[in-house]
């Protein structure tokens, strides 16, 4: 059987001076996503909708990996990046998984991350 294709995880921290991701410590819940969750990899981006992080997007989503991105709220992120997945020939609602997770906790937030993995099928260790 085909093994399943695993989520990169990208954290958008709005600067990291946004008071929306005050109450959660982003290194601590970047290294447990990448550590303790089925995901290819793990990683903070400052600031994904700005000119900057919609070049990376081009770049990144040329590799047509599947992504989760924690940030700020989904029809806010389906607006900012629709466009760079459509330009990678991607439909973003097949592609992206989108969390808000401000004014969350490290624990509130990694546990919602670990539940979309459940939802998409992902095992996830129960620790
Ligand atoms: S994508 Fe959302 S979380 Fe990221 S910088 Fe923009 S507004 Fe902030």
């Amino acid at each position: 059987m085909e093994e399943k294709r695993l989520y990169g995880f990208i954290l958008c921290v709005c600067t990291g001076k946004c008071p929306g991701f005050r109450d959660m410590d982003i290194w601590d819940l970047v290294n447990q996503v990448r550590v303790e969750l089925p995901v290819e990899y793990g990683f903070i981006h400052p600031q994904l909708c700005e000119e900057d992080g919609d070049r990376f997007l081009a770049d990144f989503l040329q590799v047509h990996r599947k992504v989760i991105i924690a940030a700020c709220a989904p029809n806010m992120q389906r607006k900012m990046f629709k466009q760079a997945f459509e330009d990678a020939g991607l439909k973003m609602e097949e592609n992206c998984v989108m969390l808000d997770i401000r004014e969350m906790s490290t624990e509130k937030a990694f546990e919602k991350a670990k539940d979309a993995l459940v939802k998409l099928g992902y095992e996830v260790d129960e620790a």
